[in-house]
């Protein structure tokens, strides 16, 4: 595959529309995926997904009314419910709270009344532009909580510190609804040897973007493996999961690994997770055991100089929370995750297709290809834990 045809089929993807779970353009994403795996001579499958529904609305507003004027960038995050119309109070700086555990490090604030009483909470993003993300479990859901961007956070708690107090007005509409269902689609392509592996990639995005880079690069990376796997039979049996409910705390792979139970993830020798093939040259992996970990990244770092020698590359021991090879890890298995991290890009309107993405969409599948091949089976993890 090149990349414009990676250019091409990624766009395709994203003009169907964004891949909520439970919205509208998932069910066609899903579709979209059977029929092209279909199309080579495999058998796609579709594994129900039922998660607790969330409605995002059409308000959410966080708008600063002293000591200055300013209607803040502000999405509200995944499970929030809302206010009933516009609340306005003083608000408090609690301090930092972990996103996703502890992959991200966030700021907190709430907004009182007169009493002291919580109207809302506020969730300040480690870097970049406000961005929704899930809220941790045991999150209040009586108030709405809302994502504003590291700036806006800053401004507001330097006033704070300051002795200054800063009022915001609060509004939003978003909604629990009752669970709401789309599907993992999931295709085994049998060895001509020994072992098995899973390579899997999310499908879903959140409802503000089309996900080009999350993780519309990752599913078309998967896609094209699975036409090379077809076209060159490889020595063990790969497993392909394209997952929903990643954005859902990892809810399409997780109920993933309840559905094949503890077997066949013993069988697994280990498995890869592509999740943000942004247009960035810097790739990030996280993965663990340890020696696993090493050996992945001297692999990578070997394909990286052999054909790209401008980009860097960093690696993280333990694997990383967040991102769906975590469901994995807690159950033993190996596992390891590649990422051009987009930060920038992470859950926004303007995540669309471009010349950088289908780059490295284009190079990460022969190197997959090349893992899948080449990497002996590790010691499985032990001591794992979860969000
Ligand atoms: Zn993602």
């Amino acid at each position: 595959m090149d990349q414009d045809q990676a250019l091409a089929e990624l766009t395709e993807l994203t003009e169907l529309g964004n891949r909520f779970h439970g919205g509208y353009g998932i069910g066609k994403a899903a579709k979209w995926l059977v029929d092209r795996l279909n199309a080579v001579g495999l058998t796609a499958s579709r594994m129900p997904v039922a998660l607790p529904g969330w409605h995002p609305g059409a308000t959410a507003t966080v708008t600063v009314t002293h000591p200055w004027e300013e209607k803040l960038v502000c999405w509200p995050m995944l499970w929030s419910n809302g206010t009933r119309g516009p609340v306005t109070g003083r608000v408090v700086f609690l301090g930092n709270q972990g996103i996703w555990g502890d992959s991200q490090l966030w700021k907190r604030l709430s907004v009182v009344d007169d009493q002291g009483s919580v109207l809302a909470f506020l969730h300040v993003r480690d870097k970049g532009p406000a961005a929704p993300q899930p809220l941790p479990s045991g999150s209040d859901s009586t108030v709405p909580h809302l994502s504003i961007s590291q700036w806006d956070g800053a401004a507001i708690i330097d006033r704070i510190k300051q002795g200054e107090t800063v009022q915001v007005e609060v509004n939003a509409d978003c909604r629990t609804t009752s669970d709401m269902t789309s599907d993992n689609v999931t295709v085994t392509i049998p060895g001509s040897g020994t072992g098995r592996v899973l390579v899997c990639a999310h499908y879903d995005t959140f409802w503000n973007t089309p996900g080009a880079y999350d993780n519309g690069s990752g599913t078309i990376a998967l896609l094209n493996l699975a036409r090379d796997l077809s076209a060159n039979q490889p020595q063990r049996t790969v497993d392909l999961a394209f997952f929903t409910g990643e954005e859902w705390h990892l809810g399409g792979s997780r109920r993933y690994v309840d559905e094949v139970g503890s077997e066949r993830l013993q069988e697994l020798d280990f498995v890869l997770n592509i999740d943000g093939l942004g247009d960035s040259d810097h790739i990030e992996l996280a993965s663990g055991p340890e020696e696993f970990e090493q050996l992945v990244y001297s692999k990578i770092r070997a394909s990286v100089e052999r054909t790209r020698a401008s980009t860097t590359v960093a690696t993280r021991f333990p694997p990383t929370k967040g991102t769906d090879d975590m469901s994995f890890a807690v159950q033993g298995v190996p596992t390891a995750f590649l990422t051009f991290n987009n930060w920038h890009k992470l859950h926004q309107p303007d995540d669309t297709p471009n010349a950088g993405i289908a780059r490295n969409i284009a190079w990460s599948v022969p190197v997959v290809r090349d893992l899948i091949e080449t990497l002996d089976r590790p010691d499985r993890l032990s001591h794992v834990d979860f969000l």
